[in-house]
């Protein structure tokens, strides 16, 4: 018997708080480099978990954030307050994306993956995308549970790299450059990116594993820096419902990013180049400010509207 499809898309209207949120965090100065007198030292002070006193002179400055997470702030912590409500609105039919942003060296990989590239899966100090796939998976069987089994979901991700310009496919390290193309209904997307399968975070883990040693063996053997690309896991979570006979289909996507280290390509013709986020995001204007990334002028607004689908 044929089964009426209902996509329900929910509006953002229903979004609580801003589609866009900044947290901050400081991370504690590199071995070597530790400080005896205190905060004397630093450029910056903690006054709350929201604000920050920058020793600018001649006169220092205070900045709001959403949230603000200080150099004692645990990683669990970290994903509590900034991921965890954003694999919720995933479970919900909202797109999500979280990234962050700053220099090479200021612990963006560190608060995404973990400290170390072989063992953040397990390690007591793994990031936001490994938790995220955890508290994923984890939100999945607990509904799958409370359905009943009326309720099913189909996980697929993919792993790209954007490197000067180009898309290349981390899960088939064969692949020629890929493309951004624009599809009526899906919006924008990578076209011909490999789509894997997941049905539990141990999976998960296994292809972003693979897919970050892809980018190692390539930032090698093609001379590439890592620092200066970007790689952007995205898990496409898909639940269908049946009631009655009425089956309700929801479709969200969940980018996870590392983004390329924020100073200025000064030795690539990228340079000064900035991402237009304005464009396709509401809280945008700060946005772009901040941003200064190595992303060609035409792809940028795509490449954005592939990030923040759904969150304008
Ligand atoms: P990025 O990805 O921004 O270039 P990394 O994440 O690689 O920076 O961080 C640089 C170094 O600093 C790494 O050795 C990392 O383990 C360490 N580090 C970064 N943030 C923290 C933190 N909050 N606590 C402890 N070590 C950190
Ligand atoms: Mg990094």
């Amino acid at each position: 018997m044929d089964h009426l499809v209902d996509y329900s898309f929910p509006s953002c209207e229903h979004v609580e708080g801003d589609a866009i949120k900044v947290y901050v965090r400081v991370r504690p100065p590199s071995e070597g480099t530790a400080l005896t007198d205190g905060d004397q030292g630093l450029c910056l002070s903690v006054l709350s978990t929201n604000t920050i006193r920058l020793h600018s002179k001649p006169e220092p400055k205070i900045f709001t954030f959403d949230y603000v997470a200080n150099m004692e702030t645990t990683q669990e912590s970290v994903f509590s307050s900034v991921a965890k409500s954003i694999v919720e609105s995933c479970m919900n039919g909202y797109n999500g994306t979280i990234f962050a942003y700053g220099q090479t060296g200021s612990g963006k990989t560190f608060t995404m993956m973990g400290p170390s590239d072989s063992d953040n899966f397990t390690h007591s100090l793994r990031g936001v995308i490994p938790r995220s796939f955890e508290y994923l998976f984890f939100l999945i069987e607990r509904e799958k549970e409370k359905a009943g089994g009326g309720k099913s979901f189909l996980c697929k991700c993919s792993f790209i790299e954007i490197y000067n310009e180009q898309i290349f496919d981390l899960l088939d390290s064969a692949s020629a450059g890929l493309f951004l193309r624009e599809h009526i209904k899906k919006g924008v997307f990578v076209d011909g990116a490999v789509e894997q399968v997941l049905s539990s975070a141990a999976e998960a883990y296994q292809v972003l594993t693979m897919g970050w040693r892809n980018r190692r063996v390539a930032s090698t053997s093609m001379n590439r820096e890592s620092s200066r690309s970007h790689a952007v896991f995205t898990i496409t979570v898909e639940s269908m419902e049946k009631n009655n006979e009425i089956v309700n289909i929801r479709s969200s996507l969940l980018n996870l990013v590392d983004l390329a280290g924020s100073e200025r390509q000064k030795d690539t013709h990228t340079e000064g180049l900035r991402l237009k986020v304005s464009s396709v995001t509401s809280g945008g204007g700060f946005l772009s400010d901040m941003l200064s990334c190595p992303i060609p002028e035409r792809e940028s607004a795509r490449f954005c509207s592939l990030l923040f689908l759904g969150s304008g």
